[in-house]
């Protein structure tokens, strides 16, 4: 079963954004006012090419970010503390197309959370269902969510997505996991705390090893070692716990963990590299 990494341009954040210092609401007011910035992250995309269907995991951003006045003005984040660069070809669909997936192919388009570099590509999948937590659709409407960072004037007027309600059997330390595929081996889990619904995605390969598709619950695979969070998560506590969830799931099984922004995470998943706990 083929998976790409997919990468739709990048992203540069503040390191302490990647790297979250402070406590309570100083975290965030420490990264509008930091200098220090990353290097240009990669914005990943994940297409898993499974015998039930093409399985996407986030749209990455859209070109438009990149160009003056996407972004609402009155949101400090946008305008201090992240730089986009996107070229139109470097959008989730012709990058599918690049390796011979035509969009109206892909059958899931599971969302890790909606924040705009993840949701920003979903234009291009008017046929596909889309899969978000119910938790995190609800949390990025109105202007509650447009004043947390969410862009829902952004989302494609058809989008009705499939909510998913965190109920199903435990997986490993996850209290509940949600299965897309009929045959069970690609799950869902709440991984909430950089977002409140966020989600992550683990695919059992035929080896049983486990491909970890992060989100953002981390930017490096050594901060999920290391616990630590970022500075943007308005709940560090579960972020905490998150991380702790799937540090204990790698120690109990050969896991490759790939977060969207990790600048290691396309090489790791080539060589199926494991984290050693
Ligand atoms: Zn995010």
């Amino acid at each position: 079963m083929r998976i790409s990494a997919l990468q739709t341009g990048t992203v540069a954040v503040k390191e302490v954004q990647r790297e979250g210092r402070g406590r309570g609401p100083a975290r965030i007011i420490n990264v509008l006012r930091a200098k220090q910035w990353t290097e240009p992250l990669p914005i990943h995309v994940w297409a898993i090419e499974h015998p039930e269907g093409v399985i996407l995991i986030d749209t990455g951003e859209t070109a438009l970010a990149s160009e003056p006045g996407y972004f609402p003005r009155w949101q400090p984040y946008f305008r201090v503390a992240v730089r986009f660069a996107i070229r139109p070809d470097q959008e989730i669909g012709p990058r599918l197309e690049g390796i011979g997936i035509a969009p109206d192919q892909v059958r899931w388009v599971v969302l890790t959370h909606l924040h705009t570099d993840h949701a920003g590509g979903l234009r291009h999948f008017p046929n596909a269902e889309i899969v978000v937590a119910r938790k995190e659709y609800e949390a990025a409407q109105g202007v509650k969510g447009r004043v947390n960072g969410y862009l829902p004037n952004r989302l494609p007027k058809w989008l009705s997505p499939r909510l998913v309600d965190f109920e199903g059997e435990p997986f490993g330390p996850f209290p509940a996991s949600v299965p897309l595929t009929s045959a069970g081996d690609v799950r869902l889990l709440p991984t909430p705390g950089h977002s409140p619904g966020h989600l992550s995605v683990v695919f059992t390969d035929a080896e049983g090893r486990l491909i970890f598709f992060a989100g953002d619950t981390s930017y490096t695979q050594d901060l999920m070692l290391r616990g630590v969070v970022d500075g943007v998560s308005p709940d560090p506590k579960s972020a905490a716990d998150s991380l702790e969830r799937i540090r204990r799931l790698a120690a109990d099984n050969q896991l490759v963990y790939l977060p969207t922004h990790d600048p290691e995470a396309a090489r790791r998943l080539a060589s199926r590299s494991t984290v050693a706990v």
